[in-house]
Protein backbone atom coordinates (compact mmCIF):
# COMPACT_ATOMS: atom_id res chain seq x y z
CA UNK A 1 0.00 0.00 0.00
CA UNK A 2 2.68 2.35 0.90
CA UNK A 3 4.64 1.83 -2.23
CA UNK A 4 1.65 2.39 -4.16
CA UNK A 5 0.86 5.48 -2.74
CA UNK A 6 4.40 6.97 -3.38
CA UNK A 7 4.11 5.61 -6.86
CA UNK A 8 0.58 7.26 -7.43
CA UNK A 9 2.28 10.83 -5.97
CA UNK A 10 5.16 10.63 -8.06
CA UNK A 11 3.41 9.88 -11.09
CA UNK A 12 1.19 12.83 -10.49
CA UNK A 13 4.25 14.90 -9.44
CA UNK A 14 6.08 13.94 -13.01
CA UNK A 15 2.91 14.71 -14.85
CA UNK A 16 2.28 18.10 -13.18
CA UNK A 17 6.10 18.65 -14.15
CA UNK A 18 7.14 19.06 -10.18
CA UNK A 19 11.29 19.19 -10.11
CA UNK A 20 12.81 16.63 -7.90
CA UNK A 21 13.42 19.41 -4.71
CA UNK A 22 9.77 20.33 -4.49
CA UNK A 23 8.11 17.06 -4.81
CA UNK A 24 10.88 16.02 -2.05
CA UNK A 25 9.85 18.85 0.50
CA UNK A 26 6.59 18.08 -0.23
CA UNK A 27 6.75 14.16 0.62
CA UNK A 28 8.84 15.65 4.10
CA UNK A 29 6.67 15.37 7.04
CA UNK A 30 6.27 19.14 9.04
CA UNK A 31 7.19 17.12 11.83
CA UNK A 32 7.83 13.20 13.30
CA UNK A 33 7.47 13.43 16.66
CA UNK A 34 8.31 10.14 18.77
CA UNK A 35 7.69 9.93 22.89
CA UNK A 36 7.89 6.77 25.02
CA UNK A 37 4.49 6.29 27.04
CA UNK A 38 4.81 4.46 30.84
CA UNK A 39 1.86 2.88 32.80
CA UNK A 40 2.22 2.91 36.53
CA UNK A 41 3.21 -0.68 36.15
CA UNK A 42 6.44 0.51 34.31
CA UNK A 43 5.95 -0.69 31.19
CA UNK A 44 6.57 1.89 28.28
CA UNK A 45 5.58 2.01 25.12
CA UNK A 46 6.46 3.59 21.70
CA UNK A 47 4.45 6.30 20.41
CA UNK A 48 4.24 8.35 17.30
CA UNK A 49 2.73 11.27 15.90
CA UNK A 50 3.46 12.34 12.50
CA UNK A 51 2.36 15.67 11.01
CA UNK A 52 2.57 15.60 7.53
CA UNK A 53 1.12 19.07 6.09
CA UNK A 54 -1.26 21.95 7.57
CA UNK A 55 -1.20 24.26 4.47
CA UNK A 56 -4.86 23.81 4.29
CA UNK A 57 -5.64 23.26 7.93
CA UNK A 58 -5.05 21.35 11.19
CA UNK A 59 -3.29 17.78 10.48
CA UNK A 60 -5.98 15.39 10.56
CA UNK A 61 -5.76 11.56 11.03
CA UNK A 62 -6.38 8.42 12.94
CA UNK A 63 -4.51 7.33 16.02
CA UNK A 64 -3.83 2.98 15.79
CA UNK A 65 -2.58 0.58 18.98
CA UNK A 66 -0.79 -1.98 17.31
CA UNK A 67 1.71 -4.33 17.93
CA UNK A 68 3.50 -3.83 14.41
CA UNK A 69 2.90 -0.11 14.32
CA UNK A 70 6.02 1.73 12.81
CA UNK A 71 7.20 5.22 11.38
CA UNK A 72 7.90 4.57 8.27
CA UNK A 73 4.24 3.26 7.63
CA UNK A 74 3.11 5.80 10.20
CA UNK A 75 4.91 8.29 7.92
CA UNK A 76 3.36 7.13 4.82
CA UNK A 77 -0.57 7.01 6.32
CA UNK A 78 0.16 10.87 7.18
CA UNK A 79 1.03 11.74 3.68
CA UNK A 80 -1.84 9.61 2.08
CA UNK A 81 -4.19 11.47 4.66
CA UNK A 82 -2.78 15.04 3.05
CA UNK A 83 -3.53 13.58 -0.04
CA UNK A 84 -7.22 12.33 0.67
CA UNK A 85 -8.19 15.90 2.62
CA UNK A 86 -7.13 17.69 -0.58
CA UNK A 87 -9.47 15.44 -2.56
CA UNK A 88 -12.20 16.10 -0.41
CA UNK A 89 -11.50 19.86 -0.60
CA UNK A 90 -12.20 20.39 3.40
CA UNK A 91 -9.48 22.63 4.76
CA UNK A 92 -7.60 20.23 6.98
CA UNK A 93 -4.33 18.50 6.99
CA UNK A 94 -3.06 15.04 7.02
CA UNK A 95 -1.42 13.60 9.86
CA UNK A 96 -1.43 10.01 11.76
CA UNK A 97 -0.13 8.30 14.93
CA UNK A 98 -0.08 5.40 16.81
CA UNK A 99 1.33 3.57 19.93
CA UNK A 100 3.10 0.26 19.20
CA UNK A 101 1.36 -2.11 21.87
CA UNK A 102 -0.62 -5.09 21.31
CA UNK A 103 -4.41 -3.79 23.39
CA UNK A 104 -5.55 -7.21 24.13
CA UNK A 105 -2.61 -7.41 26.43
CA UNK A 106 -4.30 -4.61 28.27
CA UNK A 107 -6.71 -4.05 30.96
CA UNK A 108 -9.75 -1.70 30.06
CA UNK A 109 -7.96 0.75 32.94
CA UNK A 110 -5.03 0.16 31.53
CA UNK A 111 -6.10 0.65 28.11
CA UNK A 112 -7.44 4.48 29.50
CA UNK A 113 -4.33 4.84 31.13
CA UNK A 114 -2.36 4.51 28.23
CA UNK A 115 -4.61 6.62 26.23
CA UNK A 116 -4.52 9.25 28.44
CA UNK A 117 -0.68 8.69 28.60
CA UNK A 118 -0.11 9.48 24.72
CA UNK A 119 -2.19 12.89 25.03
CA UNK A 120 -0.16 14.09 27.92
CA UNK A 121 2.63 12.91 25.73
CA UNK A 122 1.74 15.06 22.60
CA UNK A 123 -0.75 17.64 23.97
CA UNK A 124 1.77 20.38 23.40
CA UNK A 125 1.55 20.04 19.41
CA UNK A 126 -1.87 18.73 19.62
CA UNK A 127 -5.52 21.08 19.48
CA UNK A 128 -8.50 21.88 17.55
CA UNK A 129 -6.40 24.43 15.65
CA UNK A 130 -3.12 22.49 15.25
CA UNK A 131 -3.63 18.80 15.09
CA UNK A 132 -6.86 16.75 15.37
CA UNK A 133 -6.32 13.22 15.72
CA UNK A 134 -9.31 10.29 15.23
CA UNK A 135 -9.38 6.96 15.60
CA UNK A 136 -8.21 4.00 13.34
CA UNK A 137 -7.22 0.24 13.65
CA UNK A 138 -7.98 -1.12 17.42
CA UNK A 139 -9.23 2.17 18.65
CA UNK A 140 -12.81 3.46 19.20
CA UNK A 141 -14.97 6.51 20.49
CA UNK A 142 -14.25 5.18 24.35
CA UNK A 143 -10.44 5.86 23.70
CA UNK A 144 -11.12 8.68 22.31
CA UNK A 145 -13.44 10.09 24.54
CA UNK A 146 -10.95 9.32 27.76
CA UNK A 147 -8.47 11.36 25.20
CA UNK A 148 -10.78 14.68 24.83
CA UNK A 149 -11.02 14.29 28.61
CA UNK A 150 -7.56 14.47 28.95
CA UNK A 151 -6.77 17.41 26.66
CA UNK A 152 -9.31 19.40 28.43
CA UNK A 153 -7.94 18.80 31.86
CA UNK A 154 -4.37 19.93 30.47
CA UNK A 155 -5.74 22.74 28.47
CA UNK A 156 -8.63 23.89 29.43
CA UNK A 157 -10.18 23.51 26.10
CA UNK A 158 -13.76 23.14 26.32
CA UNK A 159 -14.60 22.79 22.54
CA UNK A 160 -14.02 19.48 21.74
CA UNK A 161 -12.93 19.89 18.62
CA UNK A 162 -9.51 18.57 19.94
CA UNK A 163 -10.30 15.14 18.35
CA UNK A 164 -13.00 13.56 16.41
CA UNK A 165 -14.66 10.00 16.67
CA UNK A 166 -16.18 11.12 19.62
CA UNK A 167 -19.15 9.33 21.28
CA UNK A 168 -22.58 11.20 20.51
CA UNK A 169 -22.87 12.03 24.06
CA UNK A 170 -19.39 13.84 24.36
CA UNK A 171 -19.60 15.70 21.31
CA UNK A 172 -19.36 13.01 18.29
CA UNK A 173 -21.44 13.37 14.92
CA UNK A 174 -24.93 11.98 13.78
CA UNK A 175 -23.80 10.04 10.66
CA UNK A 176 -20.19 8.95 11.19
CA UNK A 177 -20.02 5.34 11.59
CA UNK A 178 -22.29 4.98 8.13
CA UNK A 179 -19.90 7.67 6.24
CA UNK A 180 -17.31 5.90 4.84
CA UNK A 181 -19.79 3.31 3.00
CA UNK A 182 -22.53 5.91 2.23
CA UNK A 183 -19.91 8.46 1.10
CA UNK A 184 -18.27 5.40 -1.22
CA UNK A 185 -22.55 5.03 -3.07
CA UNK A 186 -22.93 8.59 -3.20
CA UNK A 187 -19.28 8.90 -5.08
CA UNK A 188 -20.19 5.95 -7.68
CA UNK A 189 -23.31 7.09 -8.13
CA UNK A 190 -22.46 10.68 -8.65
CA UNK A 191 -19.40 9.00 -10.86
CA UNK A 192 -22.50 6.63 -12.87
CA UNK A 193 -22.98 8.45 -16.15
CA UNK A 194 -19.36 8.11 -17.28
CA UNK A 195 -19.16 4.68 -16.23
CA UNK A 196 -20.82 2.98 -19.36
CA UNK A 197 -22.80 0.26 -16.54
CA UNK A 198 -26.45 -1.17 -17.27
CA UNK A 199 -29.15 -0.66 -15.26
CA UNK A 200 -29.68 -3.56 -14.08
CA UNK A 201 -25.97 -3.46 -13.05
CA UNK A 202 -24.20 -6.82 -10.88
CA UNK A 203 -22.26 -6.24 -8.36
CA UNK A 204 -20.00 -8.24 -6.17
CA UNK A 205 -18.47 -6.54 -1.76
CA UNK A 206 -15.29 -7.97 -0.44
CA UNK A 207 -15.63 -7.50 3.07
CA UNK A 208 -18.96 -6.69 4.63
CA UNK A 209 -17.69 -4.90 7.62
CA UNK A 210 -18.33 -1.29 8.53
CA UNK A 211 -18.04 0.01 5.38
CA UNK A 212 -18.80 -2.99 2.66
CA UNK A 213 -22.21 -3.36 4.85
CA UNK A 214 -23.07 0.12 4.88
CA UNK A 215 -22.39 0.79 1.33
CA UNK A 216 -24.95 -2.29 0.44
CA UNK A 217 -27.62 -1.03 2.85
CA UNK A 218 -27.64 2.18 0.73
CA UNK A 219 -27.58 0.36 -2.69
CA UNK A 220 -30.49 -1.71 -1.26
CA UNK A 221 -32.44 0.82 -0.32
CA UNK A 222 -31.99 3.61 -3.54
CA UNK A 223 -31.19 0.85 -6.47
CA UNK A 224 -33.67 -2.14 -6.77
CA UNK A 225 -32.20 -2.88 -9.99
CA UNK A 226 -29.29 -3.73 -9.60
CA UNK A 227 -28.35 -6.99 -7.68
CA UNK A 228 -25.50 -8.32 -5.62
CA UNK A 229 -24.38 -11.34 -6.64
CA UNK A 230 -21.57 -11.82 -4.23
CA UNK A 231 -20.28 -10.69 -0.56
CA UNK A 232 -17.09 -12.31 1.43
CA UNK A 233 -15.85 -11.79 4.52
CA UNK A 234 -12.90 -13.26 6.25
CA UNK A 235 -14.00 -16.61 6.11
CA UNK A 236 -15.92 -17.40 2.73
CA UNK A 237 -17.71 -15.82 -0.32
CA UNK A 238 -21.17 -16.50 -0.66
CA UNK A 239 -22.40 -16.35 -4.08
CA UNK A 240 -25.92 -16.61 -6.04
CA UNK A 241 -25.84 -15.02 -9.34
CA UNK A 242 -29.19 -14.57 -9.68
CA UNK A 243 -28.98 -12.24 -6.38
CA UNK A 244 -28.19 -12.09 -2.99
CA UNK A 245 -30.88 -11.32 -0.24
CA UNK A 246 -29.48 -8.45 1.20
CA UNK A 247 -31.58 -7.63 3.93
CA UNK A 248 -30.95 -11.39 5.33
CA UNK A 249 -26.95 -11.14 4.46
CA UNK A 250 -26.96 -7.82 6.58
CA UNK A 251 -29.30 -9.18 9.56
CA UNK A 252 -27.08 -12.05 9.62
CA UNK A 253 -23.68 -10.00 9.81
CA UNK A 254 -25.19 -7.77 12.57
CA UNK A 255 -25.87 -10.76 14.54
CA UNK A 256 -21.84 -11.33 14.68
CA UNK A 257 -22.25 -14.64 11.78
CA UNK A 258 -19.46 -15.61 9.77
CA UNK A 259 -20.32 -15.99 6.18
CA UNK A 260 -18.98 -20.27 6.09
CA UNK A 261 -21.96 -20.59 8.53
CA UNK A 262 -24.69 -19.02 6.51
CA UNK A 263 -27.89 -21.10 5.46
CA UNK A 264 -30.63 -19.11 4.20
CA UNK A 265 -31.56 -19.58 0.48
CA UNK A 266 -29.87 -20.56 -2.83
CA UNK A 267 -26.75 -19.76 -2.52
CA UNK A 268 -22.82 -21.18 -2.89
CA UNK A 269 -20.50 -20.44 -0.18
CA UNK A 270 -16.53 -20.70 -1.73
CA UNK A 271 -13.48 -19.89 -0.57
CA UNK A 272 -13.21 -16.42 0.60
CA UNK A 273 -10.59 -15.27 -1.78
CA UNK A 274 -12.70 -16.60 -5.05
CA UNK A 275 -14.66 -12.77 -4.59
CA UNK A 276 -12.09 -11.18 -6.64
CA UNK A 277 -12.98 -13.56 -9.30
CA UNK A 278 -16.18 -13.24 -9.34
CA UNK A 279 -18.19 -12.28 -12.74
CA UNK A 280 -20.11 -8.78 -12.00
CA UNK A 281 -20.31 -5.15 -13.13
CA UNK A 282 -18.89 -3.75 -10.46
CA UNK A 283 -16.46 -5.07 -7.64
CA UNK A 284 -16.38 -3.13 -4.63
CA UNK A 285 -13.28 -3.80 -2.37
CA UNK A 286 -13.91 -2.85 1.25
CA UNK A 287 -11.54 -5.31 3.42
CA UNK A 288 -7.75 -5.28 2.75
CA UNK A 289 -4.84 -3.74 0.98
CA UNK A 290 -3.29 -5.34 -1.82
CA UNK A 291 -5.80 -7.77 -3.13
CA UNK A 292 -5.42 -6.82 -6.29
CA UNK A 293 -1.82 -6.85 -7.48
CA UNK A 294 0.59 -8.44 -10.36
CA UNK A 295 -0.42 -12.24 -9.00
CA UNK A 296 -4.50 -11.88 -9.03
CA UNK A 297 -5.07 -9.02 -11.15
CA UNK A 298 -5.48 -11.43 -13.91
CA UNK A 299 -8.13 -13.55 -12.15
CA UNK A 300 -10.60 -10.28 -12.33
CA UNK A 301 -13.73 -10.64 -13.68
CA UNK A 302 -15.39 -7.23 -13.91
CA UNK A 303 -15.31 -3.94 -15.62
CA UNK A 304 -14.89 -1.77 -12.61
CA UNK A 305 -13.67 -1.46 -9.00
CA UNK A 306 -14.84 0.80 -6.24
CA UNK A 307 -11.55 1.01 -3.28
CA UNK A 308 -13.93 1.27 -0.30
CA UNK A 309 -10.12 -0.38 1.54
CA UNK A 310 -7.47 1.93 1.53
CA UNK A 311 -4.70 0.68 -1.39
CA UNK A 312 -6.62 -2.18 -2.27
CA UNK A 313 -5.48 -2.77 -5.60
CA UNK A 314 -1.60 -2.43 -5.78
CA UNK A 315 0.47 -0.21 -8.63
CA UNK A 316 1.87 -3.49 -9.89
CA UNK A 317 -1.93 -4.26 -11.24
CA UNK A 318 -2.32 -0.43 -13.18
CA UNK A 319 -0.50 -1.42 -16.48
CA UNK A 320 -2.94 -4.39 -16.52
CA UNK A 321 -6.03 -3.08 -16.04
CA UNK A 322 -5.49 0.26 -18.25
CA UNK A 323 -4.53 -2.44 -20.55
CA UNK A 324 -7.83 -4.45 -20.28
CA UNK A 325 -10.05 -0.99 -19.48
CA UNK A 326 -10.76 -1.53 -16.26
CA UNK A 327 -11.93 1.30 -14.70
CA UNK A 328 -11.19 2.07 -10.33
CA UNK A 329 -12.57 4.34 -8.30
CA UNK A 330 -9.47 5.28 -6.25
CA UNK A 331 -9.82 5.41 -2.60
CA UNK A 332 -8.56 8.67 -1.85
CA UNK A 333 -11.93 9.96 -3.47
CA UNK A 334 -13.96 6.82 -3.05
CA UNK A 335 -13.56 6.26 1.20
CA UNK A 336 -13.27 10.05 1.73
CA UNK A 337 -16.66 10.11 3.21
CA UNK A 338 -14.91 9.19 6.76
CA UNK A 339 -12.38 12.29 6.84
CA UNK A 340 -15.02 14.46 5.37
CA UNK A 341 -17.87 13.99 8.55
CA UNK A 342 -14.92 14.02 11.15
CA UNK A 343 -14.53 17.93 9.31
CA UNK A 344 -18.39 17.94 10.35
CA UNK A 345 -17.87 16.89 13.78
CA UNK A 346 -14.73 19.32 14.22
CA UNK A 347 -16.87 21.85 12.59
CA UNK A 348 -20.03 21.23 14.77
CA UNK A 349 -17.83 21.38 17.77
CA UNK A 350 -16.69 24.83 16.96
CA UNK A 351 -19.41 26.33 16.77
CA UNK A 352 -20.98 24.67 19.51
CA UNK A 353 -23.83 23.21 17.32
CA UNK A 354 -25.82 19.46 17.28
CA UNK A 355 -26.56 18.43 13.70
CA UNK A 356 -29.29 16.42 12.52
CA UNK A 357 -28.50 13.33 10.85
CA UNK A 358 -30.00 14.29 7.73
CA UNK A 359 -27.83 17.81 7.76
CA UNK A 360 -24.48 15.81 8.30
CA UNK A 361 -25.52 13.74 4.98
CA UNK A 362 -26.47 16.26 2.84
CA UNK A 363 -23.33 18.09 3.47
CA UNK A 364 -21.17 14.90 2.85
CA UNK A 365 -23.51 14.61 -0.29
CA UNK A 366 -22.62 18.37 -1.04
CA UNK A 367 -19.24 17.84 -0.22
CA UNK A 368 -18.23 14.64 -1.71
CA UNK A 369 -19.98 14.63 -4.79
CA UNK A 370 -18.40 18.18 -5.22
CA UNK A 371 -14.95 15.89 -5.51
CA UNK A 372 -15.77 13.55 -7.52
CA UNK A 373 -17.15 15.45 -10.00
CA UNK A 374 -13.80 17.72 -10.11
CA UNK A 375 -11.98 14.33 -10.45
CA UNK A 376 -14.09 13.19 -13.09
CA UNK A 377 -13.57 16.64 -15.39
CA UNK A 378 -9.87 16.73 -14.74
CA UNK A 379 -9.50 13.13 -15.65
CA UNK A 380 -11.76 14.02 -19.18
CA UNK A 381 -10.10 17.11 -19.80
CA UNK A 382 -6.31 15.21 -19.25
CA UNK A 383 -7.57 11.95 -21.04
CA UNK A 384 -6.01 9.74 -17.72
CA UNK A 385 -7.29 7.51 -15.13
CA UNK A 386 -9.54 8.17 -12.13
CA UNK A 387 -6.66 7.96 -9.84
CA UNK A 388 -4.05 10.09 -11.57
CA UNK A 389 -6.62 12.83 -12.06
CA UNK A 390 -7.57 12.39 -8.22
CA UNK A 391 -3.55 13.01 -7.71
CA UNK A 392 -2.93 15.19 -9.54
CA UNK A 393 -5.62 17.79 -8.75
CA UNK A 394 -4.38 16.97 -4.57
CA UNK A 395 -1.03 17.74 -5.65
CA UNK A 396 -1.87 21.04 -7.58
CA UNK A 397 -3.96 22.39 -4.19
CA UNK A 398 -1.20 20.95 -2.17
CA UNK A 399 2.33 22.18 -3.52
CA UNK A 400 2.78 25.76 -4.74
P1 LIG B 1 -14.22 -3.78 9.55
O1 LIG B 1 -13.21 -4.41 10.46
O2 LIG B 1 -15.51 -3.29 10.09
O3 LIG B 1 -14.56 -4.78 8.34
C1 LIG B 1 -13.60 -5.45 7.61
C2 LIG B 1 -14.27 -6.62 6.90
O4 LIG B 1 -13.32 -7.25 6.07
C3 LIG B 1 -14.80 -7.69 7.85
O5 LIG B 1 -16.07 -8.13 7.37
C4 LIG B 1 -13.80 -8.84 7.68
O6 LIG B 1 -14.38 -10.12 7.89
C5 LIG B 1 -13.45 -8.64 6.23
N1 LIG B 1 -12.23 -9.34 5.84
C6 LIG B 1 -11.07 -9.48 6.51
N2 LIG B 1 -10.25 -10.27 5.81
C7 LIG B 1 -10.89 -10.61 4.68
C8 LIG B 1 -10.58 -11.41 3.57
N3 LIG B 1 -9.40 -12.03 3.47
N4 LIG B 1 -11.50 -11.55 2.58
C9 LIG B 1 -12.70 -10.93 2.67
N5 LIG B 1 -13.05 -10.16 3.70
C10 LIG B 1 -12.17 -10.01 4.70
O7 LIG B 1 -13.41 -2.60 8.84
P2 LIG B 1 -14.01 -1.34 8.07
O8 LIG B 1 -14.08 -0.20 9.02
O9 LIG B 1 -15.22 -1.75 7.30
O10 LIG B 1 -12.81 -1.00 7.08
C11 LIG B 1 -12.62 -1.72 5.87
C12 LIG B 1 -11.50 -1.05 5.08
O11 LIG B 1 -11.85 0.31 4.81
C13 LIG B 1 -10.14 -0.97 5.79
O12 LIG B 1 -9.15 -1.07 4.78
C14 LIG B 1 -10.12 0.43 6.36
O13 LIG B 1 -8.79 0.91 6.54
C15 LIG B 1 -10.83 1.17 5.24
N6 LIG B 1 -11.42 2.46 5.68
C16 LIG B 1 -12.33 2.49 6.67
C17 LIG B 1 -12.89 3.69 7.05
C18 LIG B 1 -13.95 3.75 8.11
O14 LIG B 1 -14.51 4.83 8.30
N7 LIG B 1 -14.29 2.66 8.78
C19 LIG B 1 -12.49 4.88 6.42
C20 LIG B 1 -11.54 4.82 5.39
C21 LIG B 1 -11.02 3.58 5.02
Amino acid sequence: MLQTAQDAIEDAAVALGFSNDKIKSFLQPKHVLKRNVTLSNGETYKAYRVQHNDDRGPFKGGIRFHPEVDLNEVQALATLMSIKTAVADIPMGGGKGGIEVDPRTLTDAQLEELSRAFVRAFADRLGPKVDVPAPDVNTNAQIIDWMVDEYEQLTGDKSKASFTGKSIQNGGSEGREAATGYGGYMVFEKLLPGLDLPADMTFAIQGFGNVGSFFAQKVMELQPTWKCVAVSDSSATLENMDGLNIESVLAFKKAKGRFSEYQEGKVNIRDARDIIATKADVLVLAALDGVVNSETVHLLNTRTILELANGPVSSSADAYLESHNIIVIPDVLANAGGVIVSYLEWEQNLLGEHWSEEHVNSELYRIITEAAQSVDEYKNTHNITLKQAAFQLALKRLVT
